[in-house]
């Protein structure tokens, strides 16, 4: 056996070689994540009790890794240093599909060649919280694989714990089994996990960045549990995108002026400017819809540049769920619509299996589309996350081939 292999390169069933390549992030190089990450050889991670060696095929793009690239909010080897963790480098990557090379002690839901789905979530199984029945997302020991811990999907191996493998949908492709479960299972929290505002048949729901890699999941999952998605995106491809995944109508965020942080309360002149703006926004939204209702769930992970309109515009009782907040993490509330019309600002993060499994389901049959729009190949990473950055990025999800072979679509 090789030391160290070429990408693609299939070294013998359940062979682990000492050296792996990854594209890795260090401190001294955050910033412009097309200058952040690099291609580096590193030592393979070994396999600990519960857990699983993937032999990584393709991984996907998430926003999560720009933040890490950036190092920004957090820096996140200087965080896991503190914890006192030895590596001086982020490996990044948040979801793969992959072959399970080799497994640990205790494992018994993964067996070595299995095809698998790799989800992002880890959590110490025998916290306390989680043995006392939260629920893992909610736990303190939760964490972001691939973000908050090292050793992500940008590799020729990863590993993972056994319980983040999910059974590979057969009729994908490696690079579309790679790119989907991130923020196809985000967006089916958000969706379905907040009751009792999840969505039920006829109910219209707002999806700000329709075309982006939530957005794209949520329009379908919408769509699949009887709502009626309307998205916003800010060109007319991205529309165009939007309709062809099942949203009833788009709205050009372009057409209006209002973004960002409300004007001061005292100012009647610019609060009445941004009255007029919101309302013209709702109007369009009542419009594409063919009734005047306003959105039960708004579907919000863009923050600070559209919180303002999404509290206001959601209905008496309804639901604002924000998963993120690309624009910035002041996002005003004017508490008068929150508690007048006892509307529900709802934060969620990533998913639990049950979610994880359920919205994996929806793939397999065919009900929602993982929605893959571009592939890359390992050297193309900082290139992607550099696209996503700057908001360049194509309609969907991305993915890179790791070990796959440039066939693979
Ligand atoms: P994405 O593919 O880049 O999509 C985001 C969309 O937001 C873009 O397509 C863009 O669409 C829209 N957008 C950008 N700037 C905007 C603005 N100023 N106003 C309104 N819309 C704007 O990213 P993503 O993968 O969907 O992720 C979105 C955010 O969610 C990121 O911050 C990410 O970190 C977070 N996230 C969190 C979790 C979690 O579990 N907590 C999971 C996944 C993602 P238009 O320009 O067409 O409007």
């Amino acid at each position: 056996m090789k030391e160290l292999y070429d990408l693609g390169e299939l070294p013998p069933t359940g062979a682990v070689p000492a050296k792996m390549h990854a594209s890795v992030i260090r401190r001294e190089r955050f910033g412009a994540p097309v200058q952040a990450f690099q291609g580096e050889v590193v030592d393979v991670p070994a396999v600990g009790r519960g857990q699983a060696l993937i032999y990584v095929m393709a991984a996907g793009i998430n926003y999560n890794n720009v933040w890490a690239a950036l190092g920004k909010p957090v820096d996140v080897i200087a965080a896991r240093r503190r914890k006192g963790e030895a590596e001086d480098f982020h490996i990044g990557g948040s979801e793969c599909s992959g072959i399970v090379w080799a497994v640990g002690d205790g494992v018994h839901n993964v067996a070595v060649g299995d095809h698998v789905v790799v989800s992002g979530g880890v959590w110490d199984e025998g916290a306390r919280d989680i043995r006392l029945g939260a629920d893992p997302m909610t736990s303190a020991s939760n964490r972001a694989w691939g973000y908050e811990t090292n050793f992500g999907s940008f590799a020729q191996f990863t590993v993972v714990n056994d319980y983040q493998c999910v059974p590979k949908p057969e009729r994908l492709s490696w690079a579309q089994a790679a790119a989907y479960v991130l923020s196809g299972a985000t967006a089916y929290r958000q969706l379905t996990g907040w009751h009792p505002n999840v969505v039920r048949p006829g109910d219209p729901v707002l999806i700000w960045g329709g075309s982006g890699g939530l957005g794209s999941m949520a329009i379908q999952i919408t769509r699949a549990l009887g709502g009626t998605p309307i998205a916003v995106a800010s060109s007319k491809e991205r529309a165009e995108y939007c309709l062809g995944l099942g949203a009833q109508g788009v709205i050009d965020r372009n057409d209006y002026t209002h973004w960002g942080r409300l004007p001061d309360i005292d100012d009647a002149d610019a609060s009445g400017r941004w009255l007029q703006e919101v309302r013209r926004f709702g109007s369009a939204f009542w419009e594409h819809l063919g009734e005047r209702r306003a959105p039960r769930i708004v579907f919000e992970h863009v923050g600070q540049d559209t919180i303002p309109t999404s509290v206001y515009l959601c209905d008496n009782a309804g639901m604002v769920v924000l998963c993120g907040g690309t624009t910035g993490y002041h996002g005003d509330v004017d508490l008068r619509f929150l508690w007048m019309r006892q509307k529900r600002l709802q934060g969620s993060h990533g998913f639990n299996l049950r979610q994880c499994h359920e919205l994996s389901r929806l793939i397999a049959n065919g009900d929602v589309d993982p929605c893959l729009s571009h592939t890359g190949d390992f050297a193309d990473i900082g290139k992607l996350h550099q696209l996503m950055h700057d908001n360049l990025h194509p309609c969907g999800n991305m993915a890179v081939r790791i070990n796959a072979p440039g066939d693979d679509e």
